[in-house]
């Protein structure tokens, strides 16, 4: 039943104030767009061929971007699928058990049909009290949307979403166009804001629609770029957000490359198999969302289903159930057999040996 009284306007409330960020942005976005277009290349730029090539790139560029930050907000974070829900039996023993140690031993017994791998920094099996489910390998509780969100990143104010698994390539687009966006407008910008203090500029609005344009889109590529390069990092070295503060912890212990499978699997993993796919904003990452290539499975003497075994294997072990008997859609596990198409830079052809290089 949905929450009533003063809680739920509480909560009403919330949600239109959490658009006010993309409202701020919008804002700003729809006056460039009029800035640019209107004020600098139709009323101030005097050469066609100029006004024609700066529109037509300005044009792709912008369509670029709003079609990213679009995707990053309109698509519904994923949350984990039933098989991590606990059933109904499950959460009547679990209710019947106060003792921690008891109501491991029974997450434990459960998490073994799972293709779960990390755990909390104690060493539990990582369970969300709140969501009533065993949280997938780098699923994590958000508090703004109150739900389990699959390779939680980060909750971004800016889109008013949260950043994971079915929306971060379209973040990282939305970051690389917006700052394509910026410094497409400095630059192109750069000579008639020069003008402005030569007094090169017809007494016209247009010379401070222009002058306003540099800065904002100059002071937008600092922070832009930066964000940028430290998601690019991120990327590379396949870490969340989330997981650069604190390193996911495995049953020997936390291990901050625990995820990263080399250089060019790890960018795959985001943006996809096909290189034509990774500048446009639709869905192309790898996986499901819910189980990830680990190079460390191979080192989890507990865990029977490693997905780079052979499958007859994986299938004896998990005795006719159907999850457990494919941990990793096929896509995952090509992620862990060697790609011959691809060259890694480090070396990563063999997932175990990259854990001994990096360690
Ligand atoms: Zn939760
Ligand atoms: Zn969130």
């Amino acid at each position: 039943m949905a929450p009533s009284g003063p809680r739920s306007i509480k909560r009403g409330c919330q949600r239109v104030l959490y658009w006010i960020p993309v409202l701020f942005i919008a804002l700003i976005v729809a006056w460039s767009y009029y800035a640019y277009v209107l004020q600098l290349c139709i009323e101030s730029i005097e050469d066609t061929g100029e006004k024609v090539v700066y529109l037509l790139a300005y044009h792709v560029i912008f369509v670029m971007f709003v079609w990213a930050y679009w995707k990053t907000i309109f698509t519904p974070p994923m949350n984990p699928l039933k098989e991590f829900q606990l059933s109904h039996s499950d959460k009547e023993l679990l209710e019947r058990e106060d003792r921690g140690e008891s109501q491991q031993e029974i997450l434990r017994r459960i998490a073994t049909d799972l293709p779960i791998y990390t755990r909390t920094n104690s060493g539990a099996i990582r369970f969300c009290e709140r969501c009533q489910l065993l949280k997938p390998d780098r699923c994590h509780h958000c508090s703004v949307c109150d739900k389990c969100i699959l390779k939680m990143d980060h909750h971004c104010p800016w889109v008013n979403n949260c950043v994971g698994f079915s929306n971060y390539k379209f973040f990282m687009l939305f970051l690389a166009y917006s700052l394509l966006y910026c410094l497409f407008i400095t630059a192109t910008d750069l000579q008639y804001f020069i003008k402005f203090w030569t007094r090169g500029l017809p007494d016209t609005q247009a010379k401070f629609h222009i002058l306003f344009l540099f800065f904002s889109a100059s002071m937008f590529s600092v922070s832009l770029a930066s964000l940028f390069i430290y998601h690019c990092w991120l990327v590379c070295k396949n870490r969340s957000t989330l997981e650069a503060v604190r390193a996911p912890a495995f049953r020997h212990g936390t291990d901050k490359n625990g995820f990263s499978l080399g250089f060019s699997k790890n960018l795959r993993q985001v943006f996809g198999d096909e290189v034509k796919y990774w500048p446009v904003p639709v869905f192309s990452s790898l996986g499901d969302g819910c189980s990830f290539p680990t190079c460390l499975v191979n080192l989890d003497p507990e865990q029977p289903s490693s997905p780079s075994s052979s499958s007859s294997a994986s299938k004896s072990a998990a005795e006719g159930r159907q999850f457990p008997s494919k941990p990793l859609r096929e896509s995952q596990s090509r992620l862990l057999s060697s790609a011959p198409s691809w060259s890694d830079s480090e070396g990563a052809s063999n997932p175990v040996m990259t854990i001994e290089n990096e360690a």
